[in-house]
């Protein structure tokens, strides 16, 4: 998708903090951190939100939270816990179309979430 923010960062367009990458998925750092660690996972393959996930993905998709896994582990976070969210439509605050997890740790995280 030539309009899409995260596409630009998959193609190199866009500079990112990138901490992960494989044939499938990256991960890097947000630009405007809400936590101490927090890192955005997101799939090569442009899907826009979870209401256009198919059945074709689902492994894909699956394969995301394999990654915040490792990542909230490198960075620390597996015992003191972490949040994993991906946000769909812009009444959940999502902002770039192309999904995402988003992988918050290091602070305590209060529930339910604003
Ligand atoms: P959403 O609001 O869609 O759930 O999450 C989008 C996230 O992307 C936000 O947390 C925002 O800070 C982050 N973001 C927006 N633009 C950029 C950018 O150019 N680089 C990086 N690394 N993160 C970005
Ligand atoms: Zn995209």
């Amino acid at each position: 998708m030539s309009d899409c923010l995260f596409c630009k960062i998959l193609e190199g367009e866009i500079p990112a903090d990138i901490i992960y990458e494989s044939e499938t998925a990256i991960a890097f750092r947000d630009i405007n951190p809400q936590a101490p660690t927090h890192v955005l996972i997101i799939p090569r393959r442009h899907i826009a939100t979870i209401n256009d996930i198919t059945p074709d993905d689902e492994k894909l998709v699956g394969s995301l939270y394999s990654v915040a896994k490792e990542i909230a582990a490198t960075e620390g976070h597996a015992e003191d816990g972490y949040r994993v969210v991906m946000n769909c439509n812009e009444g959940a605050g999502q902002s770039v179309f192309h999904i995402h997890l988003h992988l918050l740790g290091g602070r305590g995280l209060g529930w339910p979430p604003g």
